[in-house]
């Protein structure tokens, strides 16, 4: 019943639109749009104004009977990825080589419009549908953090947003913590008076040498990600600023983690006679939903209702279903067959394209 060469032609279309992280306006309107145009409700709000953003999270209802569900992918796209030129081989649709493809995450956006429309020109029988679009995904979830939760009438929500064929069902995934920390020492010259001078560098360093890093158990990582400081030869360094971020599926040991490393940090700092500014900001909660969490039970179905087999998995990064399901819906993401997503390589198949319509077809009709 889907329409696979308007699904495709639609593809090919929406991956040459510009939409980087905070550049989404356009593809913003063009997907509204297009709900507008199949006759949906659609509301628009202004989530990019804080992230400066020229773009807007696009929301449209689908009235129907029984209970309502929401389907959800992100219009914008990770770098370098201006100029996109889809080419299509033997059913693999690639980038010419320069650009990501942007099937991350325009496959999931027009798997769900090819579902919605093919719903309305076949008359289908469908539960009520919320069907949602969001900006500034890959910046760190900032559409979906600046969205209204309120004005949503489903509990229950599918995120077409993960690599891996049609099946693959991301069922849990860690949160995330930044830090910022910044090391104040005392100034001094470094040739004339060292000993009247804290070097914020060594005092720095000394607390990065004392904690546990990288990989820290089965379900929490950790990594430092920058270390500045900029000072001549002959200063004795007063400033050292330090990012670094901490993943979990557990919140505790997410905390746990945080508390290592300033701890380390503060005894550097006290050994030394140096000042410490920290600061942690949680991007977002891990997640985890069993096997019987209604949108697994609902996508299994649903999948064995297209003939593919239910894959649920432990995802290793956030998504939009992070913010979503902290925010009180219960949130699955689902593959769409987007590969080697954030690079030039990223292909998708139109077996996938079709196969994730099918599937976002499914969920809207199924039991
Ligand atoms: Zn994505």
């Amino acid at each position: 019943m889907i329409n696979e060469s308007r699904l495709l032609a639609q593809f090919m279309d929406y991956v040459k639109i510009d939409s980087p992280s905070r550049h989404e306006g356009e593809m913003a309107r063009r997907a509204a749009q297009a709900l507008d145009a199949m006759g949906l409700e659609v509301v628009c709000d202004r989530a990019g104004e804080s992230f400066g953003s020229d773009g807007f999270n696009v929301l449209a209802r689908l009235p129907g009977e029984g209970e309502s569900v929401l389907l959800t992918a992100h219009l914008d796209t990770v770098s370098p990825g201006c100029g996109i030129e889809p080419v299509l081989e033997d059913g693999v649709i690639t980038s010419r080589g320069e650009t990501v493809l942007g099937g991350d995450d325009k496959s999931g956006v027009c798997a769900i419009l090819e579902a919605v429309q093919t719903i309305l020109e076949n008359d289908l029988p469908h539960r009520p549908a919320e069907i949602l679009f969001t900006i500034g995904e890959e910046c760190g979830l900032c559409g979906a953090k600046a969205l209204h939760v309120s004005q949503l009438h489903s509990r229950v929500g599918f995120v077409f947003d993960a690599s891996g064929s049609v099946g693959r069902m991301v069922v849990s995934a860690p949160g995330q913590l930044k830090i910022h920390a910044a090391v104040h020492g005392r100034k001094a010259h470094a040739g004339n008076a060292p000993e009247a001078g804290i070097s914020a560098i060594q005092v720095m360093a000394k607390g990065i040498a004392a904690m546990n890093l990288l990989r820290i158990d089965a379900e929490t990582t950790c990594n430092i990600g920058s270390i500045h400081a900029d000072f001549a030869t002959n200063i004795v360094p007063d400033l050292a600023q330090m990012t670094a971020e901490v993943r979990s599926r557990n919140a505790q040991k997410m905390a746990a983690q945080a508390a290592h490393m300033k701890a380390c940090m503060e005894a550097a700092c006290a050994q030394a006679g140096a000042r410490l500014e920290w600061e942690e900001e949680v991007s977002y909660l891990a997640y985890c939903h069993g096997a019987d969490a209604q949108p697994v039970a609902m996508a299994s179905r649903a999948l064995e209702a297209i003939g593919c087999a239910p894959r649920p998995e432990a995802g290793g990064g956030g998504s939009d279903a992070n913010v979503l399901n902290q925010r009180g819906l219960c949130c699955v993401v689902l593959g769409t067959g987007m590969t080697d997503v954030h690079t030039t390589k990223e292909s998708i198949t139109v077996r996938n394209l079709t196969d994730s319509a099918r599937l976002a077809l499914a969920l809207m009709t199924g039991e």
